[in-house]
Order: C-alpha cells, then structure tokens, then sequence
C-alpha cells in the first residue's frame, strides 16, 4: 500500500539518507492502490504540539518520493479548500520537521531464526490505521518474556510457543487493519460514499446522546434547585 503522511512534529524515525531540510522520507516499497485523502489532527498536550496527519491513496508508490513533497501534498489535497487544510499547510512549511513516507503491513513467515527473535513493527507492523502498533509490539514482549519463563532451557521451544500463541492475534489485526484502513483512504468511490454515510450516522448518534446527557443534567440541576427551595 502506498500512502503518504506529513507529520508536523512528533516523529524521530532513523534519518534516511535522502532527508533534506525539514523533511524526512524513504521510498515507498508495496503494493500500489488508488485514490484517496484524509486530514486528522490531534490536539497535542502541555508537553507536545498538535500534529495533523495527512494521508492520501496512489497507484504510483515511488513516484510519490521524486520533487517537493509539500507541494505533492499541495496537489493532492487542492480539492480540500477548508480553512483547517490551509492552516495546516501554512505549518507545514514552518514546521521544525515532518516525516513524509508510505504506509505498510509487514508480514514475515517467522518471527525468528537461531537465538534471534524479531517483534513489534520490525517483524509484524499492522499498519498506523490499524491503532494496534504499539498494543501488539507491547503484548508481543510479554509473551516472549512468558515463554521464556515457561520454558528457561530450551530457547528453541519457547520461541515456538511464543509464536503460535501470538500468530491469530497479529493476523486478526491485521486483518482489521485493512478494513479499519478504508476509513482514512477508502478503495473506491463506493467505499468513500459508505464511509461517509457511516460518519454521518456516527455523528448523528453522538449529537443525540450529548443531547441527552445535557438534558438529563440540566433536569438534575432542576430538581436540586427545586428541592432547595422547598427545604
Ligand atoms: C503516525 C502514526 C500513528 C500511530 N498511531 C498509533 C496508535 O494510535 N496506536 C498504536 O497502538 N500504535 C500506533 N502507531 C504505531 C506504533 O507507533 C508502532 O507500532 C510502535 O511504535 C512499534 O513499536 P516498535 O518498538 O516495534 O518500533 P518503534 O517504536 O519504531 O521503535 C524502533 C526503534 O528502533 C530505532 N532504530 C531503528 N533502526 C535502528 C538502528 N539501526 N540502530 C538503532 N536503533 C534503531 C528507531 O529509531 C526506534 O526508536 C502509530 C504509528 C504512526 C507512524
């Protein structure tokens, strides 16, 4: 899969050899896919600014890492003129560093070789949209660490078992992962117009129960005032 992301601030992955000024990038490797664009943000905490995620399908995962990747962001999101994308933009030029890459799923058939174990993104990545990254690479440690203990004298069994264990775990995620993915950057036209009808409902469902809570909190307030009086 072949999507590309600029972070404003936030990411230290390895410094490729390429990177120049405040952008970092690596070719993209995998398979190609077509059309697509999404702009989330988070809103940062005391210690760490808000970041914008930016992220958009293509056909051509390599020539996506050829010229100015602010402008390819410019491109692609030019059909976005919302007042949210243009600030973004505007930081994106000042922003300290952005990391500008494609997004993958790593699937090895083995997960180690001799007394050499691989986990977390290395050996299984799910994917930044799968939100299982760091769960997996966490619970993938700790099994380790469990069949380890199960078995102290034989590494070989216990890297067996740590794999077997956590195999259907990975492979549900990632399997999710391709699905939840459809959310960011949907496949096709039909696929978008889903999406968009499930957020609308979403949106809708959540309105409704805001509604709700604020409603039975001001008849609470009612009643408290109510009582207050009467006492
Ligand atoms: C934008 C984005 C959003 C994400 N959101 C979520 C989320 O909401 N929820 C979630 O669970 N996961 C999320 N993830 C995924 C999560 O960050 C990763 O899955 C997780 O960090 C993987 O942990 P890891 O230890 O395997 O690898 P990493 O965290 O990548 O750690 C590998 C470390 O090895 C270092 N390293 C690499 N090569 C060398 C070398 N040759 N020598 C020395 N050091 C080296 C790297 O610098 C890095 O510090 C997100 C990822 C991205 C990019």
């Amino acid at each position: 899969m072949a999507i590309s992301r600029a972070r404003l601030e936030g990411l230290s992955p390895p410094q490729p050899a390429e990177a120049s000024g405040n952008e970092r990038r690596s070719p993209g490797l995998g398979e190609p896919v077509e059309y697509g664009g999404e702009l989330t943000s988070n809103r940062g905490s005391p210690d760490r600014p808000p970041t914008v995620l930016l992220s958009y399908r293509t056909e051509d995962t390599r020539g996506q890492f050829t010229g100015s990747a602010i402008q390819r962001l410019r491109t692609v999101f030019s059909g976005m003129d919302d007042a949210a994308v243009r600030h973004a933009f505007a930081a994106l030029e000042e922003a300290p560093e952005f990391l500008f890459d494609s997004v993958h799923q790593v699937k090895m058939p083995r997960w180690s070789s001799g007394g050499v174990a691989m986990l977390g993104d290395a050996a299984w990545c799910p994917n930044l949209y799968s939100g299982m990254g760091a769960t997996s690479t966490l619970r993938g440690g700790a099994e380790l660490g469990r069949a380890l203990l199960e078995s102290p004298d034989d590494l070989d069994a216990a890297l067996a078992v740590w794999e077997s264990r956590l195999r259907p775990f990975i492979r549900k995620h990632q399997r999710a992962a391709r699905l939840k993915q459809q959310m960011f950057v949907p496949s096709s036209r039909p696929v978008e117009a889903l999406r968009s009808v499930v957020l609308r409902l979403a949106c809708t469902a959540r309105e409704r129960r805001l509604a709700k809570a604020r409603a039975t909190a001001s008849a609470r307030t009612r009643d408290r005032c109510a009582a207050g009086r009467r006492a």
